[in-house]
Protein backbone atom coordinates (compact mmCIF):
# COMPACT_ATOMS: atom_id res chain seq x y z
CA UNK A 1 0.00 0.00 0.00
CA UNK A 2 1.12 3.11 -1.11
CA UNK A 3 1.53 5.48 2.38
CA UNK A 4 2.23 8.61 0.87
CA UNK A 5 -0.85 10.86 -0.28
CA UNK A 6 1.46 13.14 -1.40
CA UNK A 7 3.18 11.56 -3.86
CA UNK A 8 0.44 9.68 -5.41
CA UNK A 9 -0.74 13.30 -6.11
CA UNK A 10 2.23 13.67 -7.74
CA UNK A 11 2.62 10.60 -9.51
CA UNK A 12 -0.55 9.85 -10.61
CA UNK A 13 -2.25 13.50 -11.34
CA UNK A 14 0.97 15.62 -11.61
CA UNK A 15 -0.66 17.90 -8.66
CA UNK A 16 1.43 19.65 -6.03
CA UNK A 17 -0.54 20.83 -3.36
CA UNK A 18 -4.00 20.06 -2.24
CA UNK A 19 -7.09 22.11 -2.85
CA UNK A 20 -8.67 23.68 0.07
CA UNK A 21 -10.09 20.64 2.25
CA UNK A 22 -8.90 17.92 0.04
CA UNK A 23 -6.16 16.52 2.58
CA UNK A 24 -8.61 16.90 5.59
CA UNK A 25 -11.30 14.98 3.38
CA UNK A 26 -8.72 12.25 2.06
CA UNK A 27 -7.47 12.05 5.62
CA UNK A 28 -10.45 11.16 7.10
CA UNK A 29 -10.90 8.10 4.34
CA UNK A 30 -7.95 6.99 5.15
CA UNK A 31 -8.53 7.20 8.73
CA UNK A 32 -11.41 4.88 8.28
CA UNK A 33 -14.12 6.96 9.27
CA UNK A 34 -17.18 7.81 7.77
CA UNK A 35 -17.30 11.51 6.05
CA UNK A 36 -19.83 14.00 4.34
CA UNK A 37 -17.66 16.56 1.93
CA UNK A 38 -19.78 19.41 0.44
CA UNK A 39 -17.30 21.33 -1.60
CA UNK A 40 -18.55 23.93 -4.36
CA UNK A 41 -18.30 22.79 -8.09
CA UNK A 42 -14.82 22.98 -9.32
CA UNK A 43 -13.47 22.33 -6.03
CA UNK A 44 -11.77 19.23 -7.00
CA UNK A 45 -14.41 16.39 -4.88
CA UNK A 46 -12.82 13.40 -7.30
CA UNK A 47 -9.39 13.29 -6.03
CA UNK A 48 -11.29 13.19 -2.22
CA UNK A 49 -12.43 9.62 -3.27
CA UNK A 50 -9.78 8.56 -6.14
CA UNK A 51 -6.35 9.07 -4.10
CA UNK A 52 -7.69 6.85 -1.11
CA UNK A 53 -8.51 4.31 -3.62
CA UNK A 54 -5.17 4.25 -5.17
CA UNK A 55 -3.68 3.82 -1.84
CA UNK A 56 -6.18 1.16 -0.29
CA UNK A 57 -5.21 -2.22 -0.79
CA UNK A 58 -8.38 -3.56 -1.77
CA UNK A 59 -11.69 -2.15 -3.98
CA UNK A 60 -13.30 1.14 -4.02
CA UNK A 61 -17.04 1.46 -5.55
CA UNK A 62 -18.29 4.93 -6.27
CA UNK A 63 -21.58 5.33 -6.61
CA UNK A 64 -22.63 7.92 -9.43
CA UNK A 65 -26.56 8.71 -11.05
CA UNK A 66 -25.19 9.31 -14.49
CA UNK A 67 -23.58 6.85 -16.96
CA UNK A 68 -21.95 9.96 -18.92
CA UNK A 69 -20.40 11.26 -15.63
CA UNK A 70 -19.11 7.83 -14.66
CA UNK A 71 -17.95 7.51 -18.67
CA UNK A 72 -15.77 10.61 -18.38
CA UNK A 73 -14.33 9.59 -14.99
CA UNK A 74 -12.84 6.13 -15.96
CA UNK A 75 -11.59 7.01 -19.14
CA UNK A 76 -9.77 10.06 -16.97
CA UNK A 77 -8.63 7.59 -14.85
CA UNK A 78 -7.55 5.16 -17.14
CA UNK A 79 -5.48 8.09 -19.18
CA UNK A 80 -3.25 9.33 -15.44
CA UNK A 81 -2.31 5.09 -15.36
CA UNK A 82 -5.34 3.75 -12.57
CA UNK A 83 -7.16 0.94 -13.29
CA UNK A 84 -10.78 1.66 -13.39
CA UNK A 85 -14.12 0.74 -14.53
CA UNK A 86 -17.83 0.76 -14.64
CA UNK A 87 -20.92 -1.56 -14.51
CA UNK A 88 -24.05 0.01 -15.84
CA UNK A 89 -26.89 -0.90 -18.29
CA UNK A 90 -24.88 0.11 -21.28
CA UNK A 91 -22.07 -1.85 -21.13
CA UNK A 92 -21.37 -5.18 -23.72
CA UNK A 93 -21.71 -8.79 -22.07
CA UNK A 94 -18.01 -8.88 -22.63
CA UNK A 95 -17.39 -5.60 -21.46
CA UNK A 96 -19.16 -6.65 -18.21
CA UNK A 97 -17.15 -9.93 -17.98
CA UNK A 98 -14.15 -7.72 -18.33
CA UNK A 99 -14.77 -5.86 -15.59
CA UNK A 100 -16.05 -8.78 -13.06
CA UNK A 101 -12.77 -10.87 -14.32
CA UNK A 102 -10.35 -7.82 -13.21
CA UNK A 103 -12.65 -7.46 -9.51
CA UNK A 104 -11.78 -10.90 -8.91
CA UNK A 105 -7.92 -10.81 -10.38
CA UNK A 106 -8.06 -7.65 -8.09
CA UNK A 107 -6.36 -5.97 -10.46
CA UNK A 108 -9.10 -2.88 -10.26
CA UNK A 109 -8.99 -0.08 -8.25
CA UNK A 110 -11.88 1.55 -8.49
CA UNK A 111 -15.36 0.05 -9.71
CA UNK A 112 -18.11 2.80 -10.60
CA UNK A 113 -21.91 1.89 -10.40
CA UNK A 114 -25.06 3.31 -10.72
CA UNK A 115 -27.14 2.73 -7.20
CA UNK A 116 -30.01 0.57 -8.18
CA UNK A 117 -27.47 -1.86 -9.51
CA UNK A 118 -25.35 -1.22 -6.07
CA UNK A 119 -28.15 -2.51 -3.81
CA UNK A 120 -29.23 -5.72 -5.73
CA UNK A 121 -28.73 -8.79 -3.74
CA UNK A 122 -26.48 -10.47 -6.69
CA UNK A 123 -23.95 -7.30 -6.82
CA UNK A 124 -23.79 -7.27 -3.06
CA UNK A 125 -22.85 -11.11 -2.58
CA UNK A 126 -20.27 -10.77 -5.32
CA UNK A 127 -18.89 -7.53 -3.03
CA UNK A 128 -19.07 -9.61 -0.11
CA UNK A 129 -16.40 -12.09 -1.55
CA UNK A 130 -14.09 -9.23 -3.07
CA UNK A 131 -11.57 -7.28 -0.83
CA UNK A 132 -13.60 -4.07 -0.65
CA UNK A 133 -11.89 -1.02 0.62
CA UNK A 134 -14.12 2.01 0.63
CA UNK A 135 -17.05 3.15 -0.66
CA UNK A 136 -17.72 7.25 -2.29
CA UNK A 137 -21.35 8.31 -2.91
CA UNK A 138 -20.94 11.05 -5.23
CA UNK A 139 -23.32 13.56 -6.15
CA UNK A 140 -25.06 12.53 -2.23
CA UNK A 141 -27.59 15.05 -2.52
CA UNK A 142 -30.00 12.59 -4.51
CA UNK A 143 -29.87 10.65 -1.14
CA UNK A 144 -32.53 13.50 0.42
CA UNK A 145 -35.61 15.03 -0.43
CA UNK A 146 -34.02 18.19 0.89
CA UNK A 147 -31.79 17.98 -1.97
CA UNK A 148 -32.40 19.58 -5.21
CA UNK A 149 -32.40 16.16 -7.08
CA UNK A 150 -34.19 13.45 -5.37
CA UNK A 151 -33.96 10.46 -6.63
CA UNK A 152 -35.75 7.10 -5.30
CA UNK A 153 -32.85 4.72 -5.84
CA UNK A 154 -30.35 6.53 -3.73
CA UNK A 155 -32.48 6.25 -0.55
CA UNK A 156 -31.59 2.17 -0.64
CA UNK A 157 -28.12 2.99 -0.29
CA UNK A 158 -28.63 2.91 3.79
CA UNK A 159 -28.28 -0.82 3.38
CA UNK A 160 -24.11 -0.47 2.35
CA UNK A 161 -23.33 0.44 5.92
CA UNK A 162 -25.06 -2.61 6.96
CA UNK A 163 -23.69 -5.23 5.27
CA UNK A 164 -20.43 -3.39 5.11
CA UNK A 165 -19.72 -2.32 8.52
CA UNK A 166 -16.33 -2.01 8.57
CA UNK A 167 -15.44 0.03 5.17
CA UNK A 168 -15.90 3.81 4.98
CA UNK A 169 -18.33 5.11 3.32
CA UNK A 170 -17.91 9.05 2.44
CA UNK A 171 -20.88 10.74 0.58
CA UNK A 172 -19.40 14.01 -1.73
CA UNK A 173 -22.07 17.04 -3.62
CA UNK A 174 -21.63 20.66 -4.35
CA UNK A 175 -24.66 21.62 -3.27
CA UNK A 176 -25.90 20.63 0.45
CA UNK A 177 -27.47 22.82 3.26
CA UNK A 178 -27.19 21.66 6.93
CA UNK A 179 -30.69 19.90 6.70
CA UNK A 180 -29.20 18.14 3.76
CA UNK A 181 -26.09 16.87 5.24
CA UNK A 182 -28.44 15.88 8.35
CA UNK A 183 -30.44 13.69 6.23
CA UNK A 184 -27.51 12.55 4.00
CA UNK A 185 -25.76 10.98 7.27
CA UNK A 186 -28.97 9.24 8.93
CA UNK A 187 -30.25 7.62 4.98
CA UNK A 188 -26.77 6.32 4.47
CA UNK A 189 -26.53 4.96 8.10
CA UNK A 190 -23.00 6.61 8.78
CA UNK A 191 -21.73 6.12 11.76
CA UNK A 192 -20.88 10.10 13.32
CA UNK A 193 -19.37 11.09 9.70
CA UNK A 194 -16.83 13.85 9.38
CA UNK A 195 -18.76 16.64 7.67
CA UNK A 196 -15.93 18.79 5.71
CA UNK A 197 -17.90 21.87 3.87
CA UNK A 198 -15.90 23.84 1.98
CA UNK A 199 -16.69 27.99 1.70
CA UNK A 200 -19.57 28.66 -0.75
CA UNK A 201 -18.61 32.27 -1.35
CA UNK A 202 -17.48 32.87 -5.16
CA UNK A 203 -15.81 36.40 -4.35
CA UNK A 204 -14.86 36.76 -8.02
CA UNK A 205 -18.50 36.50 -9.41
CA UNK A 206 -20.60 39.71 -9.67
CA UNK A 207 -23.79 38.83 -9.54
CA UNK A 208 -26.80 40.78 -10.98
CA UNK A 209 -30.72 40.21 -11.14
CA UNK A 210 -33.45 42.29 -13.24
CA UNK A 211 -36.94 41.83 -14.18
CA UNK A 212 -37.53 40.24 -17.49
CA UNK A 213 -38.62 43.37 -19.16
CA UNK A 214 -37.39 42.39 -22.71
CA UNK A 215 -35.42 39.26 -22.92
CA UNK A 216 -33.39 39.87 -26.41
CA UNK A 217 -32.37 43.14 -25.47
CA UNK A 218 -31.33 42.66 -21.94
CA UNK A 219 -29.52 39.61 -22.83
CA UNK A 220 -27.63 41.52 -25.88
CA UNK A 221 -26.25 43.98 -22.69
CA UNK A 222 -24.53 41.46 -21.19
CA UNK A 223 -22.99 40.05 -24.25
CA UNK A 224 -22.09 43.07 -25.20
CA UNK A 225 -20.26 43.86 -22.48
CA UNK A 226 -18.26 40.30 -22.76
CA UNK A 227 -17.60 40.69 -26.75
CA UNK A 228 -15.57 37.48 -28.00
CA UNK A 229 -15.62 36.17 -23.84
CA UNK A 230 -17.28 32.64 -23.24
CA UNK A 231 -20.44 32.57 -21.96
CA UNK A 232 -23.89 30.48 -20.83
CA UNK A 233 -27.15 31.55 -21.57
CA UNK A 234 -29.64 29.05 -19.39
CA UNK A 235 -33.17 29.31 -20.69
CA UNK A 236 -36.01 27.09 -18.91
CA UNK A 237 -37.37 25.56 -22.03
CA UNK A 238 -36.16 23.37 -25.03
CA UNK A 239 -37.93 26.34 -27.37
CA UNK A 240 -36.81 29.13 -25.92
CA UNK A 241 -33.18 28.22 -26.30
CA UNK A 242 -34.20 27.54 -30.09
CA UNK A 243 -35.55 30.63 -30.47
CA UNK A 244 -33.07 32.91 -28.48
CA UNK A 245 -29.96 31.31 -30.23
CA UNK A 246 -31.51 32.34 -33.51
CA UNK A 247 -32.14 35.67 -32.48
CA UNK A 248 -28.70 36.00 -31.36
CA UNK A 249 -27.33 34.64 -34.43
CA UNK A 250 -29.65 36.82 -36.34
CA UNK A 251 -27.87 39.69 -34.54
CA UNK A 252 -24.35 38.27 -35.43
CA UNK A 253 -23.02 36.94 -31.77
CA UNK A 254 -21.65 33.53 -32.55
CA UNK A 255 -23.68 31.05 -30.29
CA UNK A 256 -25.03 27.36 -30.34
CA UNK A 257 -27.54 25.80 -28.70
CA UNK A 258 -27.88 22.85 -26.48
CA UNK A 259 -30.92 20.58 -25.20
CA UNK A 260 -31.66 17.54 -24.50
CA UNK A 261 -34.00 17.13 -27.06
CA UNK A 262 -31.41 17.43 -30.12
CA UNK A 263 -29.37 14.30 -31.33
CA UNK A 264 -26.67 13.06 -29.25
CA UNK A 265 -24.30 13.97 -31.87
CA UNK A 266 -25.28 17.73 -32.27
CA UNK A 267 -25.03 18.10 -28.70
CA UNK A 268 -21.27 16.73 -28.53
CA UNK A 269 -20.40 19.20 -31.35
CA UNK A 270 -22.33 21.90 -29.63
CA UNK A 271 -20.08 21.20 -26.73
CA UNK A 272 -16.59 20.72 -28.19
CA UNK A 273 -17.23 24.02 -30.32
CA UNK A 274 -17.43 25.80 -26.70
CA UNK A 275 -14.66 24.01 -24.75
CA UNK A 276 -12.76 24.90 -27.82
CA UNK A 277 -13.84 28.54 -27.78
CA UNK A 278 -15.18 28.25 -31.41
CA UNK A 279 -18.30 29.35 -30.49
CA UNK A 280 -18.62 32.23 -27.89
CA UNK A 281 -21.61 31.13 -26.11
CA UNK A 282 -23.60 28.27 -26.00
CA UNK A 283 -27.52 28.82 -25.05
CA UNK A 284 -28.46 26.38 -22.91
CA UNK A 285 -31.21 24.48 -21.20
CA UNK A 286 -30.15 22.69 -17.99
CA UNK A 287 -29.23 19.67 -19.46
CA UNK A 288 -25.56 21.36 -20.15
CA UNK A 289 -22.93 21.39 -17.69
CA UNK A 290 -22.54 18.57 -15.80
CA UNK A 291 -18.90 17.52 -15.78
CA UNK A 292 -18.12 20.54 -17.63
CA UNK A 293 -14.58 21.74 -16.45
CA UNK A 294 -13.97 25.36 -18.48
CA UNK A 295 -12.21 27.67 -16.67
CA UNK A 296 -12.57 30.96 -18.46
CA UNK A 297 -16.23 31.22 -18.62
CA UNK A 298 -17.02 35.11 -18.46
CA UNK A 299 -20.79 35.34 -17.45
CA UNK A 300 -23.58 33.34 -16.84
CA UNK A 301 -27.27 34.30 -18.13
CA UNK A 302 -30.68 32.85 -17.22
CA UNK A 303 -33.25 34.29 -18.72
CA UNK A 304 -35.63 32.74 -16.65
CA UNK A 305 -35.33 31.91 -12.99
CA UNK A 306 -34.21 28.46 -12.17
CA UNK A 307 -36.44 26.06 -9.51
CA UNK A 308 -34.23 26.31 -6.12
CA UNK A 309 -30.83 27.88 -5.25
CA UNK A 310 -29.21 24.92 -5.46
CA UNK A 311 -29.38 24.91 -8.98
CA UNK A 312 -28.67 28.81 -9.29
CA UNK A 313 -25.84 28.28 -7.37
CA UNK A 314 -24.72 25.35 -9.26
CA UNK A 315 -25.58 26.56 -12.78
CA UNK A 316 -23.81 30.21 -11.92
CA UNK A 317 -21.06 28.49 -10.43
CA UNK A 318 -20.23 27.67 -13.93
CA UNK A 319 -18.82 31.00 -14.51
CA UNK A 320 -15.17 32.37 -13.16
CA UNK A 321 -13.70 28.78 -12.41
CA UNK A 322 -10.05 30.59 -13.03
CA UNK A 323 -10.61 33.13 -9.90
CA UNK A 324 -10.38 35.93 -12.55
CA UNK A 325 -13.87 38.43 -12.92
CA UNK A 326 -17.04 37.16 -14.30
CA UNK A 327 -21.09 38.16 -13.63
CA UNK A 328 -24.11 36.00 -12.91
CA UNK A 329 -26.73 37.89 -14.05
CA UNK A 330 -30.70 36.78 -13.80
CA UNK A 331 -33.61 37.83 -15.78
CA UNK A 332 -36.90 36.83 -13.81
CA UNK A 333 -40.42 37.40 -13.83
CA UNK A 334 -43.37 36.81 -11.95
CA UNK A 335 -44.92 34.20 -14.89
CA UNK A 336 -41.45 32.08 -13.82
CA UNK A 337 -42.75 31.10 -10.37
CA UNK A 338 -46.42 30.25 -11.77
CA UNK A 339 -44.54 28.00 -14.38
CA UNK A 340 -42.46 26.33 -12.03
CA UNK A 341 -45.42 25.99 -9.40
CA UNK A 342 -47.72 24.52 -12.05
CA UNK A 343 -45.08 21.41 -12.95
CA UNK A 344 -45.08 20.69 -9.32
CA UNK A 345 -48.83 20.31 -9.18
CA UNK A 346 -48.38 16.40 -9.79
CA UNK A 347 -45.82 15.66 -7.00
CA UNK A 348 -46.80 13.86 -3.57
CA UNK A 349 -47.83 16.42 -1.12
CA UNK A 350 -45.09 15.88 0.83
CA UNK A 351 -42.49 16.41 -1.71
CA UNK A 352 -44.54 19.22 -3.42
CA UNK A 353 -44.48 21.42 0.14
CA UNK A 354 -40.52 21.27 0.03
CA UNK A 355 -40.40 21.68 -3.90
CA UNK A 356 -42.81 24.89 -3.37
CA UNK A 357 -40.65 26.08 -0.23
CA UNK A 358 -37.73 26.13 -2.19
CA UNK A 359 -39.43 28.10 -5.11
CA UNK A 360 -40.06 30.31 -2.65
CA UNK A 361 -36.62 30.84 -1.33
CA UNK A 362 -35.32 31.11 -5.16
CA UNK A 363 -38.15 33.84 -5.59
CA UNK A 364 -36.93 35.80 -2.64
CA UNK A 365 -33.46 36.24 -3.72
CA UNK A 366 -34.88 37.64 -6.76
CA UNK A 367 -36.90 39.99 -5.56
CA UNK A 368 -35.63 40.55 -2.08
CA UNK A 369 -33.08 43.24 -2.87
CA UNK A 370 -30.45 42.24 -0.15
CA UNK A 371 -26.55 41.36 -1.10
CA UNK A 372 -26.74 38.42 -3.46
CA UNK A 373 -23.53 36.78 -1.97
CA UNK A 374 -24.91 36.93 1.72
CA UNK A 375 -28.28 35.48 0.54
CA UNK A 376 -26.97 32.70 -0.99
CA UNK A 377 -24.05 31.70 1.41
CA UNK A 378 -27.09 32.35 4.13
CA UNK A 379 -29.08 29.73 2.11
CA UNK A 380 -26.12 27.36 2.38
CA UNK A 381 -26.11 27.61 6.40
CA UNK A 382 -23.06 30.44 6.09
CA UNK A 383 -22.10 34.03 6.63
CA UNK A 384 -20.48 36.80 4.51
CA UNK A 385 -17.74 38.02 7.21
CA UNK A 386 -17.62 41.59 5.00
CA UNK A 387 -20.28 43.95 5.35
CA UNK A 388 -19.89 45.03 1.43
CA UNK A 389 -19.56 42.62 -1.05
CA UNK A 390 -18.70 44.92 -3.63
CA UNK A 391 -19.35 42.55 -6.32
CA UNK A 392 -23.45 41.91 -6.58
CA UNK A 393 -26.05 44.84 -7.86
CA UNK A 394 -27.42 45.47 -4.16
CA UNK A 395 -24.00 46.22 -3.03
CA UNK A 396 -22.51 48.29 -5.79
CA UNK A 397 -25.46 50.65 -5.75
CA UNK A 398 -26.86 49.59 -8.68
CA UNK A 399 -30.18 49.43 -7.38
CA UNK A 400 -32.26 52.09 -5.29
CA UNK A 401 -34.67 51.73 -2.69
CA UNK A 402 -37.66 53.83 -2.97
CA UNK A 403 -37.96 56.61 -0.04
CA UNK A 404 -41.51 56.03 -0.02
CA UNK A 405 -41.35 52.26 -0.40
CA UNK A 406 -44.28 52.16 2.29
CA UNK A 407 -47.15 54.52 0.76
CA UNK A 408 -46.32 52.54 -2.70
CA UNK A 409 -46.73 49.27 -1.10
CA UNK A 410 -49.95 50.51 0.83
CA UNK A 411 -51.42 51.97 -2.45
CA UNK A 412 -50.84 48.32 -3.63
CA UNK A 413 -51.79 46.18 -1.56
CA UNK A 414 -55.12 48.16 -1.10
CA UNK A 415 -55.50 48.02 -4.74
CA UNK A 416 -55.66 44.26 -4.39
CA UNK A 417 -58.05 44.52 -1.63
CA UNK A 418 -60.26 47.04 -4.06
CA UNK A 419 -60.15 44.39 -6.74
CA UNK A 420 -61.41 41.51 -4.28
CA UNK A 421 -58.48 39.57 -4.48
CA UNK A 422 -59.68 38.31 -7.71
CA UNK A 423 -56.79 39.67 -10.18
CA UNK A 424 -53.33 39.30 -11.05
CA UNK A 425 -50.15 40.97 -11.02
CA UNK A 426 -49.89 42.22 -14.87
CA UNK A 427 -53.87 43.29 -14.33
CA UNK A 428 -53.65 45.11 -10.74
CA UNK A 429 -50.15 47.21 -12.30
CA UNK A 430 -52.62 48.31 -15.37
CA UNK A 431 -55.67 49.59 -12.92
CA UNK A 432 -52.26 51.31 -10.68
CA UNK A 433 -50.41 53.09 -13.35
CA UNK A 434 -54.19 54.08 -14.64
CA UNK A 435 -54.38 52.14 -18.24
CA UNK A 436 -56.74 52.92 -20.97
CA UNK A 437 -57.00 49.20 -21.65
CA UNK A 438 -60.53 47.81 -22.45
CA UNK A 439 -61.28 45.69 -19.77
CA UNK A 440 -60.21 48.03 -17.06
CA UNK A 441 -63.21 50.08 -18.56
CA UNK A 442 -65.26 46.78 -18.93
CA UNK A 443 -64.84 45.77 -15.32
CA UNK A 444 -65.49 49.91 -14.10
CA UNK A 445 -62.18 49.42 -12.34
CA UNK A 446 -61.13 52.77 -13.50
CA UNK A 447 -64.03 53.91 -11.07
CA UNK A 448 -62.23 52.23 -8.01
CA UNK A 449 -60.05 54.62 -5.50
CA UNK A 450 -57.05 52.79 -6.44
CA UNK A 451 -57.06 53.39 -9.86
CA UNK A 452 -54.42 55.33 -11.14
CA UNK A 453 -52.41 55.79 -8.05
CA UNK A 454 -49.02 55.04 -9.04
CA UNK A 455 -49.60 56.52 -12.83
CA UNK A 456 -45.98 58.52 -12.60
CA UNK A 457 -44.40 54.92 -12.74
CA UNK A 458 -43.70 52.80 -15.74
CA UNK A 459 -46.32 49.59 -15.93
CA UNK A 460 -43.53 47.22 -15.47
CA UNK A 461 -42.09 49.12 -12.49
CA UNK A 462 -45.16 48.57 -10.37
CA UNK A 463 -45.56 45.06 -11.86
CA UNK A 464 -42.31 44.65 -10.52
CA UNK A 465 -42.86 46.17 -7.29
CA UNK A 466 -46.04 43.99 -6.65
CA UNK A 467 -43.87 40.77 -7.54
CA UNK A 468 -41.18 42.20 -4.42
CA UNK A 469 -44.40 42.51 -2.28
CA UNK A 470 -44.84 38.66 -3.28
CA UNK A 471 -41.55 38.12 -2.60
CA UNK A 472 -40.99 39.89 1.10
CA UNK A 473 -44.29 37.93 1.67
CA UNK A 474 -47.05 40.87 2.00
CA UNK A 475 -49.27 39.26 -1.30
CA UNK A 476 -49.68 36.06 -1.90
CA UNK A 477 -50.25 34.30 -5.69
CA UNK A 478 -52.26 31.45 -6.05
CA UNK A 479 -54.52 29.21 -8.09
CA UNK A 480 -54.47 28.74 -12.27
CA UNK A 481 -54.57 32.66 -12.94
CA UNK A 482 -52.04 33.32 -9.99
CA UNK A 483 -54.78 35.40 -8.14
CA UNK A 484 -53.20 37.84 -5.67
CA UNK A 485 -54.43 37.83 -2.14
CA UNK A 486 -53.23 39.98 0.68
CA UNK A 487 -51.23 38.04 3.63
CA UNK A 488 -50.91 38.51 6.96
CA UNK A 489 -48.11 40.42 6.53
CA UNK A 490 -49.30 42.70 4.01
CA UNK A 491 -52.16 43.84 6.76
CA UNK A 492 -49.58 45.27 9.20
CA UNK A 493 -48.16 46.42 6.10
CA UNK A 494 -51.84 48.47 5.61
CA UNK A 495 -51.38 49.51 8.88
CA UNK A 496 -47.78 51.17 8.73
CA UNK A 497 -46.61 47.83 11.63
CA UNK A 498 -44.31 46.48 8.77
CA UNK A 499 -41.84 48.59 6.07
CA UNK A 500 -41.36 46.63 2.87
CA UNK A 501 -38.39 47.48 0.54
CA UNK A 502 -39.15 48.49 -2.81
CA UNK A 503 -36.42 48.58 -5.38
CA UNK A 504 -36.02 49.81 -8.85
CA UNK A 505 -33.08 50.05 -11.42
CA UNK A 506 -30.65 52.52 -10.02
CA UNK A 507 -31.08 56.26 -12.01
CA UNK A 508 -27.20 57.40 -11.75
CA UNK A 509 -24.21 55.51 -12.76
CA UNK A 510 -23.21 52.76 -10.50
CA UNK A 511 -19.80 52.20 -8.84
CA UNK A 512 -17.59 49.67 -10.75
CA UNK A 513 -17.27 46.56 -9.39
CA UNK A 514 -14.39 46.16 -7.48
CA UNK A 515 -10.87 44.38 -8.91
CA UNK A 516 -10.80 41.02 -8.06
CA UNK A 517 -7.38 41.19 -6.19
CA UNK A 518 -8.19 44.05 -3.53
P1 LIG B 1 -15.72 18.79 -8.61
O1 LIG B 1 -16.12 17.36 -8.86
O2 LIG B 1 -15.64 19.12 -7.16
O3 LIG B 1 -16.53 19.81 -9.36
P2 LIG B 1 -13.35 18.04 -9.95
O4 LIG B 1 -13.02 16.83 -9.15
O5 LIG B 1 -13.94 17.84 -11.29
O6 LIG B 1 -14.27 19.00 -9.12
O7 LIG B 1 -12.06 18.95 -10.05
C1 LIG B 1 -12.12 20.24 -10.60
C2 LIG B 1 -10.82 20.58 -11.29
O8 LIG B 1 -9.77 20.78 -10.36
C3 LIG B 1 -10.35 19.50 -12.24
O9 LIG B 1 -9.88 20.13 -13.42
C4 LIG B 1 -9.21 18.84 -11.51
O10 LIG B 1 -8.29 18.30 -12.41
C5 LIG B 1 -8.63 20.00 -10.72
N1 LIG B 1 -7.96 19.58 -9.47
C6 LIG B 1 -8.44 18.76 -8.53
N2 LIG B 1 -7.56 18.63 -7.51
C7 LIG B 1 -6.48 19.39 -7.81
C8 LIG B 1 -5.24 19.68 -7.15
N3 LIG B 1 -4.94 19.17 -5.96
N4 LIG B 1 -4.39 20.52 -7.78
C9 LIG B 1 -4.71 21.06 -8.98
N5 LIG B 1 -5.84 20.83 -9.65
C10 LIG B 1 -6.74 20.00 -9.08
Amino acid sequence: MMKDVKAALARYWGYESFLPLQKQAIDSVMQGRDSIVVLPTGGGKSLCFQAPAVLFPGLTIVVSPLIALMKDQVDALAECGIPAARIDSSLTTDERNDAWTRIRAKTLKLLYVAPERLVSENFLALMQQTELSFIAIDEAHCVSMWGHDFRPEYRQLGVLKDRFPKVPVAAYTATATAKVRADIGQQLHLNRPETIVGSFDRPNLVYRVHARTDRIRQTCQVLDRHKGESGIIYCIRRKDVEGLCAELNARGYKTAPYHAGMSAEGRKANQDAFITDKIDTIVATIAFGMGIDKPNVRYVVHTGMPKTLEHYQQESGRAGRDGLEAECCLFYSGGDFGVWKGLLRDMQPRAQQIAVEKLSEMYNYCTGGFCRHRTLLRYFGQDLEKADCAACDVCLGELDCMEDSLVIAQKILSCILRLGERYGGGYTALVLVGSRDQRIAENHHDALTTYGLLKDYPRHTVHDWIEQLVGQGCACKSGEYNVLTVTDRGRCVLKGLEKPRLLRPAQRPAREAKAVAD
